[in-house]
């Protein structure tokens, strides 16, 4: 296989869990490259065990500094070598983001193999809607930041994708359920895996589950679009009520007036009898 490829970087999706999951082809690539830039060469050793391949691993991520990626795309302008990550597809919430916008500003060949990614697979499994929807990626750790990011999203007029930890769970699920009220929300657990599960309710209903029964594992939170703003209107006193949770009634009605182009003064208004 070697000689077969050419030289250039090949991003390649790994299994979320189950290792069946990997696609013949993602595996034949790792087989046939001269290098393997990876995480954690412990993670990664573990899925070439697997598939019985011997190859040179790179520990690579994007504070690895413009050495490590000069070297890794040096060898990528000769050979064939492989981006993975731990689990799922490269550069999502994952490392590689540099590395490939350096290689393709440098000329290097760059293609990408495709497989599991628990954001898709969650998606899938929700029941929410799929038809439009914004991948946010992990929300901050600390309240305030969480709820300013999500108060950020508020008007936007997609379900909403989250990864998220098993210990910070009740706690996005509590901002959740204020700053974006009234939404239908899904928890998918170990996906792949031999304890998945997806629980969709409102943010009380699996707060109150998942404190009586502490889950373990990975995690996406999936969050339904608000019913008015999947109608196309905005819900401005939610809009209002949010932002008002960080922020005083002039500030609140200066950044709904922003999101959504209503008026100011009139949102103040509004703001001050909201308060
Ligand atoms: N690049 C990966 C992908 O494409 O899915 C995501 C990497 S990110 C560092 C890890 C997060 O992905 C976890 O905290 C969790 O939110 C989600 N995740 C990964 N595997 C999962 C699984 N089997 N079940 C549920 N969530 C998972």
């Amino acid at each position: 296989m070697d000689a077969l490829l050419s030289a250039g970087l090949y991003i390649v999706a790994t299994p979320i869990g189950n290792l069946g999951d990997m696609t013949p082809r993602g595996a034949e690539i790792l087989r046939g490259v001269a290098a393997i830039a990876c995480e954690d060469t412990r993670v990664t050793g573990k899925l070439l065990h697997h598939l019985g391949i011997k190859a040179r691993m790179i520990r690579y991520d994007d504070h690895a500094g413009d050495n490590a990626r000069d070297g890794l795309l040096a060898l990528a302008a000769k050979q064939a070598v492989a981006l993975v990550s731990d689990a799922g597809t490269p550069l999502i919430s994952d490392p590689g983001y540099k590395l490939v916008r350096e290689a393709r500003a440098r000329g290097i060949p760059v293609t990408s193999l495709p497989g599991a990614s628990a954001a898709i697979v969650a998606l899938t499994l929700s029941g929410l809607p799929c038809d439009r929807f914004l991948f946010a990626g992990f929300l901050p750790s600390k309240d305030k930041a969480r709820r300013d990011a999500l108060a950020a999203l508020q008007a936007v007029p997609t379900t909403l994708i989250f990864y998220e930890t098993s210990p910070r769970l009740t706690d996005a699920l509590a901002a959740i359920g204020e700053v974006l009220p009234g939404r239908e929300v899904a928890v998918a657990r170990e996906l792949t895996k031999t304890f998945e599960e997806c629980r969709t309710g409102s943010p009380t209903d699996l707060i109150a589950h998942y404190t009586a029964h502490p889950p373990k594992g990975e995690i996406v939170l999936i969050v339904a679009p608000s019913t008015n703003e999947t109608t196309g209107e905005v819900d401005a006193d939610a809009l209002l009520r949010a932002a008002l949770a960080t922020q005083k009634p002039s500030q609140a009605a200066a950044e709904v007036a922003r999101v959504t182009g209503m008026d100011r003064k009139a949102l103040y208004v509004r703001a001050l009898e909201l308060k």
